[in-house]
């Protein structure tokens, strides 16, 4: 029996960072993987310094969304969907003037209904979005979250796999990259504590070992992620890697699985359901 998954991200290359390897895996045998972008990513730091005018926006953009669909051909995904919201920007974080359409400030219903009839189209099996965190806390990830809850509901889908990094392995990676003075700018190392999730929440740890060139080549699609900002981006500083060290760096990915029991022992295979954890802690939706 094949399965269809449907993985949702805010901005394109997060779809590798985060589930590439899991994607590729599934995609390899036999199920049908669909990519769903709600933004084109335009606000990102860019190394053109194209970020300015609206023109060069769209630009990036859509230069943005021709990467993400190499990135998905390289994980093997059957279709990729752009639902069209305007990227929150990082440096825009909890910043009070973002644009009305951005993702962040889109309204909850709207963008559910719209991902929701994805789902439904699709009859998907199985829904990827981020952990409640939004991971490091981007407003569009944190939006990500809470929409696709929204919208499992709405289809009536019945697994909703969050997407997340065993916090302890986060605050290795940061005191490593620390010591080596590579640690991107604008990172507080403070705050890595509250990032992702802790290793007791996590149901599912996936090892993408074998596929991890195929991770590779999908980061490296994502050639206007490469630079930008002050320091170096996480994409390029991953594919600098030699290979064996990026095999061991991106060959872990892990999930929390919304509305289950954490089993004793993460659980190797993303088609394995944890089991639920009853009717009262079925998906929850925020509006926040
Ligand atoms: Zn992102």
């Amino acid at each position: 029996m094949t399965a269809t998954i449907v993985s949702f991200h805010a901005h394109p290359d997060d779809e590798v960072l985060l589930t590439g390897g899991t994607l590729a895996r599934l995609a390899e045998a036999g199920h049908r993987v669909v990519l769903v972008t709600a933004t084109s990513g335009a606000a990102g730091l860019a190394d053109s310094g194209s970020s300015g005018g609206q023109t060069d926006a769209a630009q990036l953009g859509a230069v943005r969304l021709a990467e993400l669909e190499r990135s998905a051909a390289a994980l093997g995904c059957a279709r990729v969907v752009h639902l069209g919201y305007r990227d929150s920007g990082w440096s825009a974080v909890g910043a009070p003037d973002l644009a009305p359409d951005s993702f962040a400030r889109v309204p909850l219903d709207r963008a559910a209904d719209a991902l929701a009839e994805i789902l439904r189209e699709e009859n998907a099996d199985i829904l990827t979005a981020y952990d409640r965190n939004g991971g490091y806390g981007h407003l569009d990830h944190v939006k990500v979250h809470d929409v696709a809850l929204a919208a499992a509901e709405r289809a009536a889908t019945r697994r909703v796999l969050l997407a997340t990094v065993d916090r302890r392995v986060i605050g290795r990676a940061v005191r490593v990259l620390q010591t080596l003075r590579l640690l991107p700018a604008g990172t507080a190392a403070d705050r890595v504590g509250s990032w992702f999730c802790d290793r007791a929440e996590i149901t599912h740890r996936i090892r993408v070992r074998a596929v991890a060139d195929r991770k590779r080549a999908a980061l490296a699609c994502h050639v206007s992620q490469a630079g930008g900002g002050e320091g170096p981006r996480t994409a390029a500083l991953l594919l600098r890697l030699p290979r064996p060290v990026f095999r061991l760096v991106c060959g872990t990915e892990w999930f929390v699985e919304s509305g289950a029991l954490v089993p004793p022992r993460p659980l190797a295979d993303p088609l394995e359901p944890a089991a639920p954890a009853g009717p009262r802690l079925q998906l929850v939706a925020v509006d926040r």
